[in-house]
Formats: structure tokens, C-alpha cells, sequence
């Protein structure tokens, strides 16, 4: 079974419900085809009248979905919109693109292995716009132009599908020129947002009261490890031991077991309770963890920024000796001023995302210590940790192993909310110190 929703570990209801709607959309295609065959081989433009019949066959309640047989009645569990939401690590973009591939599937069954499959899952899809925003959120420019492709018929007969990767991080403009689109849908074109939670803050009302929502579960550890050894041939122990310590994020999982530098950045993370000897060591501690954020979101930023520098060069003929060289380059300023901006904004989002994995180590290794002074019959997140977390857990009772865990969370959200992260994480270093 390597068909395209393989990767979707430990999700069987949200893979049932997309495996029903990529059916039931392959029916409405087959159902359409010959009164689009006749339009095309007719006079008209284009068709309008079927497409519209189509779109409107397409726009069925949501309830109206359970009563296909099998779901593959044509319209039946397919809408031209969704929100695939779950915490992070879950799989929403997997799942988005699991579901764009079944859709452009040659079999309409997203096989995983024909040339819609195949080209939707390496990204060279005609039909499919990915958006991912390397900055903070998404403006209003890239969401009209967007829209505007989305509207045109889709090259390959199928879909044209516009998948939003954090779409939480939608500008109000953008979500409102989104909503547009959404609202009244080109037949062909189907929408896939993804987002934490369908919370206000991650979408608005008006945008999540259009779409089918695709609700993902934090997998179990047990699911993530065996991915992990089916997929990536990591060894069995190994597997366990990084499923756990990523508290279901599977991306998280794999890159502890595979990469020695982020078990490394994990190691200095949960020696930080270990560490606060007094107040000095809290404020020291606080610019360690801030450094180090810092220095892995440049190092992961560092090749993009430098080869799209590049490929901005290229494109303004610097190093070029011709007459339009000199012209070009007095142009440049302004798009050069642009990118770097881009990038700046990119690299606050690197640095925080970093930080924020920091976070969750550290609040995984004071759940520990609660669960342990509870005495929970739950599994620890930090195996390697857990003696450490048992000390922690007689020191500091219950109450003072809650009052952590709560100082940890306090944090993230603070810095959610824009507070500056090195003040918020020194009150933490202290908060946690104090008790
Ligand atoms: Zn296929």
C-alpha cells in the first residue's frame, strides 16, 4: 500500500474522508466529460453552460455527502474548499497534498504512481500552486495573483488546486481577496488551506464557514516510529525513542533520528534545567537558548537567501557587459531592497519557529516531572531525561512541577503574542529557577 496518503500516519478518518471526496470529484470528471467533449468540439466559448451545471453539482451541502452510494456519486463528499487543521507536525500539508495528488490522479484513486500522482508530489504540477509563506504572513499581492490563475481552466483536464500552507498566516487583505475566490468558485478549482485550528485568530469565520474541514489527530508515537522504520529505515530503538521525544511531529521525529546536530540542539536544550544554579545561570542560560535559535535559523536560511541573491544578479545582468546592463542595474536597487526585506522576514519566522522547538523540548522534560510527582501512568516524553525529571519531580512536588510546565507555555505564548523573545524567555529562565 504506497499509494499517496502512505505518509498520513496514524489519520484513518481524514484519509476515508479524502479517499471518498478524490472518488466522488473522478465521477463528477467522468460525469462532465462528454458535455465537455461536445463543448470544446462545439462553437461556444469554453462551455460555460455545462461547467456552471457542473459547479453547481459540485456545491452541494456538506450533508449531502453521506448519502452517495459509496460515496461516488458525482458532487457527492467533494466541495471546491477545505481546511485541513491539527497541531503542528500532524500532517496538514501532507495530507493537502496527498489529497491535490489523488485529485489529479490519472485513476482519480491518487495511485502514487502515474504522472498526475508523480507531478503533484515532486511540485511540477501545472495545475497545482503551492503557497508557503517564508515570512510572517501573506499579503494581499500574492493572494490576487493567485486567485487569478486559479480561476483559469486546468491544462491537464482535472483541477486547478491552490493549496495555503499556514493560512493562519493570511493578512486580512489577503484572506478577504481568498474569501472572494471562495465564495464564488471557478468550476475547476479546488482550495486547500491549511491551519493550527480553526480558531478565529488562525481563520476567519467567513473563510472557515465555506469549507469542509479535514480535522487531524496528533499521531500516537507508536504510529510515527513505524513510519519512521518503514519509510526512512531507521532502526526500530531509534525510531521510539525520537517518536516520543518529538511528541507526535513527525517531521520533528525524523530529523532527531537522522541528523547528530539536532540531537545535539536537543541535548543543550534539556540541559537547561540542570543548569539554573542561581540568577546569573537563568540569564545565561536565556542568551544561550536565544544564540542558539539564532544560529540554527541562519544556518537554515543561508542557502536560500544566498541563491536567490544570486539568481536576482543573474536576472539584472549584473556581471553582464552589454548596453542594457547599466540600465538594468538602475532598476535593481529597488527589487534588490525588496528581496532582502523578504528575507529578513523570513529569517524572524526561522528564528522563531526555532526558538518554539526549543520550547516544546523543554515543556516536554517539566510534563515529565508533573506526570512523575502525579504518578500518571503515562509514558515519559524524554526517555534520556527521565531520571532527571524523577529528581526534578521529588524536588519540586507537583505544584512546583506544574508552575514550570506553565512558565514554559507562558513563554510560547508571549512570544506568539510579539513579546520581544529574549524578554520573554529570561522571565521564563527565571520562573523557572524560582519555581
Ligand atoms: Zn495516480
Amino acid at each position: 500500500m504506497t499509494d499517496v496518503f502512505a505518509d498520513l500516519v496514524g489519520q484513518d478518518e481524514a484519509v476515508a474522508t479524502l479517499r471518498r471526496a478524490a472518488a466522488s470529484a473522478a465521477a463528477l470528471l467522468r460525469a462532465a466529460a462528454p458535455a465537455v467533449a461536445r463543448a470544446s468540439g462545439g462553437a461556444g466559448p469554453a462551455g460555460g453552460d455545462d461547467l456552471d451545471a457542473l459547479a453547481e453539482e459540485f456545491d452541494e451541502p456538506a450533508g449531502a455527502a453521506r448519502d452517495g452510494a459509496d460515496g461516488v456519486a458525482p458532487g457527492a463528499g467533494m466541495t471546491h474548499a477545505w481546511i485541513f487543521t491539527g497541531p503542528p507536525g500532524s500532517g496538514r500539508s501532507v495530507a493537502a497534498r496527498a489529497f491535490a495528488a489523488a485529485l489529479q490522479c490519472v485513476h482519480g484513486t491518487g495511485c502514487g504512481h502515474c504522472p498526475g500522482c508523480h507531478t503533484t508530489l515532486t511540485g511540477t504540477h501545472a495545475d497545482v500552486r503551492l503557497v508557503v509563506p517564508d515570512g510572517l504572513s501573506i499579503g494581499v499581492n500574492e493572494m490576487r495573483a493567485l486567485v487569478l490563475r486559479a480561476a483559469s481552466t486546468p491544462s491537464g483536464g482535472r483541477w486547478q488546486v491552490v493549496i495555503i500552507e499556514d493560512a493562519d498566516r493570511l493578512t486580512e487583505a489577503a484572506g478577504n481577496a481568498l474569501l472572494k475566490a471562495i465564495e464564488e468558485p471557478p468550476p475547476r478549482t479546488v482550495f486547500l488551506l491549511c491551519a493550527p485550528s480553526t480558531h478565529p485568530d488562525d481563520i476567519s469565520v467567513t473563510i472557515r464557514s465555506r469549507c469542509r474541514l479535514v480535522p487531524l489527530r496528533q499521531p500516537p508515537a507508536g504510529a510515527v516510529a513505524e513510519v519512521l522504520v518503514r519509510r526512512d529505515g531507521i532502526a526500530p530503538d531509534v525510531a521510539e525513542w525520537a517518536a516520543a521525544a518529538a511528541q507526535g511531529h513527525v517531521g520533528r521525529a525524523r530529523r532527531l533520528a537522522r541528523d547528530p546536530e539536532a540531537r545535539q540542539r536537543r541535548d543543550a536544550v534539556l540541559a537547561v534545567p540542570r543548569r539554573l544554579t542561581g540568577v546569573g545561570a537563568a540569564f545565561d542560560a536565556a542568551s544561550a537558548l536565544i544564540e542558539a535559535a539564532e544560529a540554527e535559523a541562519a544556518a537554515a536560511v543561508a542557502e536560500t537567501d544566498e541563491s536567490e541573491r544570486a539568481a536576482l544578479q543573474t536576472a539584472l545582468g549584473a556581471g553582464g557587459t552589454g548596453r542594457g546592463a547599466a540600465g538594468a542595474m538602475r532598476g535593481a536597487a529597488g527589487q534588490l531592497k525588496d528581496l532582502e526585506r523578504r528575507q529578513k522576514s523570513r529569517a524572524t519566522r526561522a528564528q522563531r519557529d526555532a526558538l518554539d522547538r526549543a520550547l516544546v523540548d523543554l515543556a516536554g522534560f517539566y510534563r515529565d516531572a508533573l506526570t512523575m510527582a502525579l504518578r500518571a501512568p503515562v509514558a515519559p516524553v524524554h526517555t534520556d531525561t527521565a531520571a532527571l525529571a524523577a529528581a526534578g519531580a521529588q524536588k519540586w512536588d507537583a505544584d512546583g512541577a506544574l508552575r514550570r510546565l506553565e512558565a514554559v507555555l507562558e513563554c510560547r505564548a508571549a512570544i506568539e503574542a510579539n513579546v520581544k523573545p529574549r524578554i520573554a524567555v529570561e522571565a521564563m529562565m527565571l520562573a523557572l529557577w524560582k519555581g
